[in-house]
């Protein structure tokens, strides 16, 4: 039996990055589920589909394939309609698509085989926003990963610096808010953390703290 672990929280509590070192350190696949719903948010995008338009999301769902891949270097990829476009889905426009699409239950649904299909044979830490309370209810250990908003800003405000994306912090502060209260507010599959998780905030702990925070509570339960 493969062994899963849910990562849930917030944006910017250092899900990814920090899912990846610990998948590494445990020899475990990381898939990074937030990739999937920023690429059809891309693809609504590109089709000049607005936000706020469900009906023309909805039937864009029946033109686009979405796959996960991974890389020479083990590094998740992700494919519209065969091509790689993971280095489209990062900027602070197609955060906002990702989340307006998130709230759309057929998009979920669309998204739902595709990541329980990613746990079936491997060992895997998934992360997201639903892993533990609907695409992996069964997985072995559930974290609940957040921080303070500002302390999120922030980390995301230097990563999009290094990236030469030239945005301000109070956008970012301000995009992080809305994100979160879109992410919690939405009828489906809000964020919340899974009764059977464990909270883990790292707004006190710098990468290396919060990554040895991580890899302590999950080898507690292995
Ligand atoms: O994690 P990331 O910031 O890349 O996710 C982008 C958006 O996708 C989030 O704002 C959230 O609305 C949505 N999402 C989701 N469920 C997941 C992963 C991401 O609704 N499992």
């Amino acid at each position: 039996m493969s062994i899963a672990i849910a990562i849930d929280g917030p944006a910017g509590a250092g899900k990814s990055s920090l899912s990846k070192e610990v998948a590494r350190e445990l020899s475990f696949i990381y898939v990074d589920t937030g990739a999937l719903y920023r690429t059809i948010g891309l693809a609504a995008s590109r089709k000049g589909i607005s936000m706020d338009d469900k009906d023309g999301i909805v039937s864009l769902l029946d033109e686009i394939e979405v796959k996960l891949a991974f890389n020479d270097e083990g590094t998740q990829i992700v494919l519209l309609n065969g091509e790689d476009v993971s280095g489209y889905i990062r900027t602070p426009q197609a955060s906002m698509y990702a989340s307006a699409v998130s709230a759309i239950p057929e998009v979920r649904a669309f998204l739902l085989d595709l990541q329980r299909n990613m746990a079936k044979n491997d060992n895997v830490i998934m992360d997201g926003r639903d892993i533990g309370t609907v695409v992996l209810p069964n997985a072995k250990i559930k974290i609940f990963l957040t921080a303070s908003a500002e302390k999120r800003a922030m980390r995301r405000y230097k990563e999009n610096i290094e990236k030469g994306i030239d945005v301000s912090y109070e956008d970012v502060l301000k995009d992080v808010n809305e994100r979160d209260y879109n992410d919690s507010h939405r009828a489906i599959a809000p964020l919340k953390p899974a009764e059977d998780s464990i909270t883990v905030d790292t707004s006190d702990y710098d990468f290396e703290g919060s990554k040895n925070l991580l890899l302590k509570v999950i080898r507690e339960r292995m």
